[in-house]
């Protein structure tokens, strides 16, 4: 990416940093934009700011956060590699459910990220980012681990539905599915963006039939 489109998701995070378009506005200590790279091929959208995140400004800081890291590691990446946010940029009180009017309320700040930030793969994580950026109405327990292609941001993007990582924290047989999912990402995110082909060498001698084949 270059470096104007940086500098306009910073721009942008600043402007949503006084945002008052719900009333979590009123209760948030500060507004949870996202974090990571700002050329990412892979982003993360999870559900909203907990308490940890309100109160530094990151998502993903506390045992959930701490989990999708070690899941990240699990396939050679880190947070670095990645952009991370939420279907809701402020923290719903006592961590309560996002409600119908918060998401579309904030939904605008999404669909700009993912504009800005042109990954290829976008993993959802869990209902709420899932039935948002999906567009269906099926929860995550059904199309977990399916990929869909999608336009988001007026981009194709794969879509790729998984399980929260805070559902994984105390139950062992869901971590299990988490990891399984989380093993295909880096093949996803070949297909999403196929590497150019490395031109091969000219050979310095013509080749034998079989060599023509392919056979060794
Ligand atoms: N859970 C989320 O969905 N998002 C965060 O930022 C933290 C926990």
């Amino acid at each position: 990416m270059e470096a104007a489109t940086d500098l306009s998701l910073i721009a942008y995070g600043d402007v949503v940093a006084g945002c008052e378009r719900c009333a979590l506005a009123q209760t948030r200590t500060q507004v949870v934009f996202g974090s990571g790279s700002p050329d990412a091929e892979l982003m993360f959208v999870g559900e909203a700011p907990g308490f940890h995140e309100d109160k530094q400004g990151v998502p993903f800081v506390g045992a959930a956060g701490k989990l999708l890291g070690t899941l990240l590691e699990g396939i050679g990446m880190s947070r670095d590699d990645v952009y991370v946010s939420n279907v809701l940029k402020c923290r719903p009180p006592g961590n309560r459910d996002p409600q119908p009017e918060e998401i579309q309320a904030c939904e605008g700040h999404l669909f700009r990220q993912i504009e800005l930030i042109r990954p290829t793969l976008v993993a959802t994580l869990g209902n709420f980012a899932t039935k948002l950026l999906s567009g269906k109405p099926t929860g995550i327990t059904q199309v977990h681990g399916r990929e869909q292609e999608v336009v988001l941001g007026g981009n194709a993007v794969t879509l790729y539905p998984i399980f929260h990582p805070a559902a994984a924290l105390y139950t062992p047989r869901m971590l299990q599915v988490l990891e399984a999912d989380f093993a295909r990402i880096p093949e996803l995110l070949g297909r999403a963006a196929p590497e150019p082909p490395i031109a091969a060498p000219a050979p310095e001698r013509a080749l034998e039939p079989a060599e023509q084949l392919n056979l060794f």
